[in-house]
């Protein structure tokens, strides 16, 4: 065989994968949905969704259910569903002060869930990743009847480098060049590892099942332990040539501010990260805690109010920078203080507008996520069940 041959077939091969995981996508998304639909939404031919999906059928990997909707000739029509006994991926979500992890199905529901207390930052990353993999053997021993596919997701905070399984930088994990990928598959032979940022995972998750489900533009902004966004375009994750869009808690907005984690002055975290808000209220309460922080607020006391003021301010900028970015249909406030503090959504709600531009004002719509943490792991197996194919 030439090499132009080698090359057509390779590029057949590469065809079909990418069909396969488009069609796939799309019946994870609608959960339950028809060949003909499939076909209109992926401009493939019915013929060619039905060599694809036929092939499913029979590792029964999804099933033909009744529709809702009448077929022609009066018949029931039929839908493809996944099988989402056969699909279950697990999922490690690696945060500053705990390491999870967890089983979660092709419809995006959690099945079972595990926390590890124990600082990544405290110890050596080898004996960090030694000690979650031997957690996590000895709960896949004990659950037998749990079974996965191959592929497990890793979740960090932090820029990664997707493709190469590395982590590039995490000042929360104070990691840098982590060979993740590698390192865990020597621990845990017999599985392939994916390692995804956190934010990128949760805009998966609502992506799929959530709030950005009816649209192809949308941006997750994360404020919480961090501040970071994910973008969405088109239905794909936006990465840029580094993998680093959306790493905007790191644009320096003050450089009077103060000093970040990352070793700059002034960026736009070090107004509005949780750390960032304890950091500045300690120097009226030591060791406060966020939830004083937010009584003090309603208790109206003016340090407190001085303070949240400007953490709505802060996100409400972050809220513009991202819309005047991307120009997303919506943008979808995600995060520990987020979901933690209803008093911060309802002021966010109210107060935003002031600092968006009038002309992009009325373009995207606002929303709170309804993910809190676990949002990760439902992005996460997501990634690796389309992988799987
Ligand atoms: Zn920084």
């Amino acid at each position: 065989m030439g090499p132009l041959n080698k090359l057509q077939k390779m590029d057949k091969d590469a065809m079909k994968a990418y069909n396969t995981r488009l069609i796939l996508s799309h019946i994870i998304r609608a959960q339950s949905i028809s060949k003909g639909e499939l076909a209109r939404l992926t401009d493939l031919s019915v013929v060619s969704v039905s060599r694809i999906t036929d092939e499913f059928i029979q590792r029964n990997l999804i099933q033909l259910v009744d529709s809702e909707s009448q077929g022609s000739l009066g018949r029931p029509s039929k839908d493809l569903r996944l099988n989402e006994r056969v699909l279950r991926a697990l999922v490690i979500h690696i945060e500053r002060e705990e390491t999870s992890f967890g089983i979660v199905d092709s419809s995006g529901a959690i099945l079972d869930y595990q926390e590890l207390k124990i600082r990544a930052s405290d110890i050596g990353v080898d004996d960090f990743l030694t000690f979650i993999c031997g957690e996590i053997r000895r709960y896949l021993t004990s659950r037998p009847e749990i079974e996965i596919i191959p592929i497990v997701s890793i979740i960090v905070p932090g820029i990664v480098d997707d493709l190469g399984g590395t982590v590039r930088f995490s000042s929360v994990l104070r990691w840098q060049n982590i060979d993740l990928a590698a390192k865990m598959a020597k621990l845990m032979p017999g599985y392939r590892f994916l390692v995804e940022n956190d934010i990128k995972a949760v805009a998966v998750a609502e992506m799929y099942f959530g709030l950005s489900r009816d649209c192809t533009d949308s941006v997750v902004l994360n404020v919480g332990d961090g501040v970071g966004a994910a973008v969405i375009i088109d239905n794909e994750i936006y990465r840029g040539q580094n993998n680093t869009v959306g790493e905007i808690g790191h644009i320096v907005t003050n450089q009077a501010g103060r000093l970040c984690e990352c070793g700059q002055f002034g960026c736009l975290q070090t107004d509005i990260a949780e750390w960032a808000i304890l950091q500045e209220a300690a120097g009226i309460h030591p060791d406060i805690t966020i939830e004083a922080v937010f009584g003090a607020y309603q208790a109206k006391e003016p340090w407190a109010v001085k303070l949240i003021n400007r953490v709505v301010a802060g996100i409400s900028l972050a809220i513009n920078l991202v819309v005047m970015a991307y120009s997303p249909q919506v943008v979808i406030l995600y995060g520990s203080l987020i979901y933690k503090f209803a008093i911060l959504r309802r002021l966010i709600q109210e107060r935003y507008p002031l600092y968006v531009n009038e002309y992009a004002k009325n373009d995207f719509e606002l929303k709170f996520s309804g993910y809190d943490r676990l949002g990760h792991l439902v992005g996460g197996a997501i990634r690796a069940i389309i992988e799987n194919f």
